[in-house]
């Protein structure tokens, strides 16, 4: 049962820095198990992975996080003392923070990333959302109320080798269905046989899976959606839609 908290700055008061690009809320969680949920999200620069770099339509939909090729990431990512995330985060009431990016386990052995935790910690449950390539250290274990992982498909364009990091796939795996779940991003009925596989590779629970349709309209997320749905329940896996592009298919920023 998750209840909501009373609206609070935190208690982090030392002010390290992490590489800001927005927090807002409060909105619903948009995808996976916790579908629905009102939440805020912080969402932090920096990414290990670059999915869909050169591609046309792009795969990542928060390039501006991390390209810098493309864009000026001390504009879009300025360096924030977590003082100031955690007063902007305890102005929105929600009973969940979604820490997201990016990817923001690349900040995970930076004093501010504990703090900035353990400040969220004081305003509700904490949700992390990654990549699934960099394993939990302690205090992010500790301090993580649930991790949505989301390993990268062939479709994304990385190689395996970047993509799927065998330690922290076993590392989340290890914490499913209860503490982790795993979340895919699927175009095709085909792609699926690619889910199967990681599922057998890594022993994921099949109630720890979540299939999410490709798609940043909300046309193509229902048709996708749609296209996908048996074969997901054939193989016992959950299903996700991508709410956010069904109620606000304009914004792509802010929701
Ligand atoms: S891991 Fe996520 S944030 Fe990083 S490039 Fe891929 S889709 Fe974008």
């Amino acid at each position: 049962m998750i209840t909501d908290t009373p609206v609070a700055a935190g208690r982090a008061r030392r002010g390290q820095t992490l590489p800001l690009s927005e927090v807002f809320g409060p909105t619903f969680q948009g995808e996976g198990p916790f579908t629905g949920y009102r939440a805020r999200f912080v969402r932090l620069g920096g990414c290990n992975l670059s999915c869909g770099a050169g591609a046309a339509p792009m795969v990542c939909d928060t390039e501006y996080t991390w390209n810098s090729a493309k864009f000026d990431l001390a504009v879009e990512c300025p360096e924030t003392r977590t003082t100031a995330i955690l007063e902007h985060a305890g102005r929105i009431s929600a009973p969940i923070t979604v820490l997201t990016g990016g990817e923001p386990m690349t900040h995970q052995r930076k004093p501010a990333f504990t703090e900035l935790l353990t400040g969220l910690r004081d305003l509700g449950q904490v949700h992390v959302e990654t990549n699934g390539t960099i394993p939990p250290a302690a205090d992010a274990h500790d301090l993580v109320d649930h991790f949505t992982v989301s390993p990268k498909l062939t479709n994304t364009g990385d190689p395996a080798g970047k993509r799927l990091k065998p330690r922290a796939l076993a590392a989340f795996a290890a914490e499913a269905p209860g503490k982790a779940v795993f979340k895919f991003v699927v175009a095709t009925p085909d792609e699926l046989t690619e889910v199967d596989r990681l599922v057998d590779e890594y022993s994921i629970p099949h109630p720890a899976v979540w299939i999410m349709p490709e798609g940043r309209t909300a046309a193509r997320v229902l048709a996708c959606h749609r296209s996908l749905a048996d074969a997901i329940l054939t193989r016992g896996y959950n299903t996700t839609t991508r709410l956010h592009m069904l109620l606000w298919p304009e914004e792509d920023r802010g929701r």
